[in-house]
Parts: structure tokens; sequence; C-alpha cells
């Protein structure tokens, strides 16, 4: 069997994987911040790292997944009284929606899920030792900063140089900081912040900043060293930078064996964030495109690569995923075939730094086995390694039954439908009930009236 082989953001090679226990793995993935839905951005990193773990499983690991929510936040506060609304409603919604959203791309839970508001304790015990031990210290405006130069390594995992960093630094409003690279820990209270956002802590009533949340969860949950970091891109600097240096003072541990970044996923050439306003939610997605597609269509460029975000990659990732349930359609699947060189090549291609890509290649080739041979454990070979993609997981029957509108723009639709009247009245009814069953199967309900035909998705 192949050896697990991860790509390392930190010393940027392709490393063997070596756990710290052997058999186990501890991963900690860096959540969202829940005050909005979720976009195709975030749905990239989740269904990369559910790839990884149901990888990790099948190859015999015992894995304990840790994906935080970030419940407490700058954004979390505006958000809520721009609504008008408290902060735990907005998170609580926005906490179902994220579930509701996994639960529709066949993303399985992580083992834990941390809420950085119910970590508070950890949070200020990490941030109590790190101004014990002098890596930290209060500012006059009540603020609680990390001293950056007292941690030598900062730099090593984003490969930045300090002073590189310090030419680039804008010297903020916040001259509190002895040094424009520090970052904050503690914020302190202001008095136009709600009640909800403000806790009692040794350095006076504030708030956490982002980073520290992620060192104290993953220390609670994993332990201060532990193997795999994961997150999107974007995170390497300075989250994750930040992270290793708190944790590391904090501890007096190396950190994080194994730093692993997903990609951007982008849109005309440009990252999809909702900063930039240029993002689709994953919902908004899921109206369109079935969502065994879109994991598809994530899946489809390796983690580390950008992906481009278009309907012509959509509609390529579900006519590609349309031909593997078109084999087992034709090819009711059986008992799977057992020590196959499929299966063994899949496997191959995934200790690869989970070359997805390559795993899609061999089930294409699979599929195609399947059919010429019309063998039904090649079929069900191909449910199998479909599973550790999280599709082929339905019926051939069910799946093109269940496709939602197909990716059918509202101007196809209507082109269609005038097509359609077109051939009614040219009583060509073969072609008008064609397009009729071509509009159903596409989850488009046709509503024939007075006024003419309406329509909708089913
Ligand atoms: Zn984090």
């Amino acid at each position: 069997m192949s050896e697990l082989v991860l790509y390392n953001s930190e010393t940027r090679r392709k490393e063997p994987f070596r756990p710290i226990t052997p058999g186990k793995v501890g991963l900690y993935v860096c959540g969202v911040t829940v005050y909005d839905y979720c976009h195709v951005g975030h749905a990239r990193v989740m269904v990369v790292f559910d790839t990884f773990v149901r990888h990790l499983r099948a190859q015999g690991y015992e894995v304990t997944y840790v994906r935080n929510i970030t419940d407490i936040d700058d954004k979390i506060i505006r958000r809520a009284l721009e609504n008008g609304e408290s902060i735990n409603a907005l998170t609580a919604r926005f906490i179902d929606a994220m579930h509701e959203d996994e639960r529709a791309l066949n993303v399985l839970p992580p083992d834990r899920e941390p809420r950085a508001t119910e970590h508070m304790g950890d949070i200020l015990a990490m941030i109590e030792t790190l101004v014990g031990n002098g890596c930290a210290y209060q500012a006059d405006n009540g603020d609680v900063y990390f001293s950056v130069r007292d941690f030598p390594g900062y730099g090593r995992l984003s490969h930045k140089k300090l002073e590189e960093l310090e030419a680039g630094a804008r010297v903020e409003v916040s001259e509190a900081k002895r040094d424009p690279l520090d970052f904050v820990l503690w914020k302190a209270a202001k008095a136009e912040e709600p009640d909800e956002a403000k806790w009692d802590a040794p350095f006076g009533c504030g708030r956490p900043g982002w980073h520290i949340e992620c060192s104290a969860m993953s220390t609670r949950c994993l332990g201060p060293h532990f193997d795999i970091h994961g997150g999107g891109m974007d995170l390497q600097f300075p989250h994750h930078e930040n992270e290793i240096a708190q944790s590391e003072c904090a501890t007096g541990e190396k950190f994080v064996n194994y730093w692993m970044h997903v990609g951007f996923v982008r849109i005309n050439g440009e990252k999809m964030a909702k900063s930039l306003g240029n993002f689709f939610t994953i919902r908004e997605v899921l109206k369109a495109y079935h969502p065994e597609a879109v994991r598809t269509f994530l899946l489809s460029a390796h983690y580390r690569s950008p992906v481009n975000y278009s309907e012509e990659n959509l509609n390529k990732a579900k006519a590609e995923l349309q031909r593997l349930y078109g084999v087992l359609e034709a090819v009711p699947p059986g008992e799977p075939a057992e020590e196959t060189d499929y299966e063994a090549r899949f496997n191959t291609t995934m200790n690869d730094d989970l070359n997805t890509p390559q795993a899609f290649a061999v089930l294409f080739e699979l599929a195609r086995e399947a059919n010429r041979t019309q063998d039904a454990a090649l079929s069900g070979l191909l449910v199998k390694l479909g599973r550790r993609l999280g599709i082929l997981q339905q019926s051939a029957q069910d799946f093109f039954r269940s496709q939602p509108g197909s990716g059918l723009s509202d101007e196809e639709i209507e082109r269609l439908i005038t097509e359609r009247n077109a051939a009614r009245t040219a009583r060509n009814f073969a072609r008008a009930d064609a397009i009729r069953d071509q509009l159903k199967e596409a989850g488009i309900e046709l509503l024939d009236g007075p006024e003419g035909t309406r329509w909708r998705r089913a």
C-alpha cells in the first residue's frame, strides 16, 4: 500500500505523513464566522476536508476532526445591531443554516464543533499565560496584545520576514500597540457594544480577538501539539501565523506538524469573498445544481489550486456525474469487486496529497470498464469509491428524477418554452412534448393557462 504524503504549507513540500500517535490523526480546521449564509468558497473547504477525513478513515486511521465556529466577532456584532437582533439569535440562525447546507452537500459533521463563546475560560487562561510569561501586554486603551517580537519563529509558516512585514505595516489607529505587528488578544469593551459581547476578565471586561479563539479551542480539543491544521489559503497569514505564535508561546510545545491550505474559488479571476460581494451562497447554487454535481465541481481541481466558478464548469461537472450515474443505471450495482487495480490506484492517488482530479480519472476508467463488461461487481465498486468522494450515493433512478433546475438559466427555460409554443402552433406535437419532457427532467413545471405558459422550478 502506498503511504500518505501531504503537502505541508510550512515546509512548502510534500512530506510523508507520520502521525504523533500511530494510527490516530488529530485534525483542526478553521470554521465559519456565523453572520451570514455560507458561500461556495466555504463549501470548498468543507467538502475538501470531508473528503480528506473519509480518505483517512478508509485507510484505517482513527480521526478526531475538529472544526470550530466563530460566534463572536466584529462582523457578528455589527450585523446583529443592523438587524436589531440579539447576537445569540443571529448566530443560532446561521449555525442552523450552515448545518443545513452541509447536510445538503453530504458533508459529514466533524467530531467536535467547538464554539468560541463556549470556551471563554480556555481563551482567558491562555491570554493570562501569555501576559504572565511576557509574550503579551496590556496597552493603555485596555486591549491586550501579543508581542510579535517576542516570538522568534514568527513568519515561519507564511515565509515572511519581520522586516518586510514591518515595512508593509500601516501605522494604525491603534497607537496603543508597542509595535505595529502586534495583534490583539483581548479587546476592551466599548460602551456602545451590547452586553452580550462582553465577558469579565482579569484584564477588564471585553471579548477575545479571533486568532486566540482558535489556539484555545484546538488546544482544548486536541492538546497543545497535534497532527494537522487546515483552512482556507487566505488564513495562512496572519491568522495561522498568529495561532502558531500564541500557542507555542503559551504551551512551550510545537503546535502543529502539517499545515494544509485550500485554494480559492474564483469568479472571473477574482477570489470569491463576502468582502468583494462576488459570491454565490451554497443554497443559491443548490437551486440550480444537484449537490453531488457541486461536489464533483469542487473536487475536480486539486485542493491547493484555484477553481473557477462558472456555469460552464458546473455544467461540465454535472455532465460527468450524469455519465457515472448513466453507468449505474445501465449496470445495476452489486457487491463491490474486491482487491482490484482500480481501488489500489484510487487509494494511491488519494494518498498523493489528496489528488482528487486523478481519483476522478480512475472512476471514469472504472465506469467505462463496468459499462463494457456489464459487470455488477465493478458497478458496485464505482458506488463504493464514489462514497469516498461523497458522490454516487443515490440510486440512478432517484438521481435522474431529482435533478434540480439542472443549470438551465431563466433565459434558457424561456427560450425552450417559446420553441415549444412554436412547435405546437406548427402542430409538431412530438417536438412540443419532447421539450416538455426535457423541462420536466430539469425540474421545471409548465403551467399552461389562458394567458400563455407560466413555469416554476419544482
Ligand atoms: Zn482559526
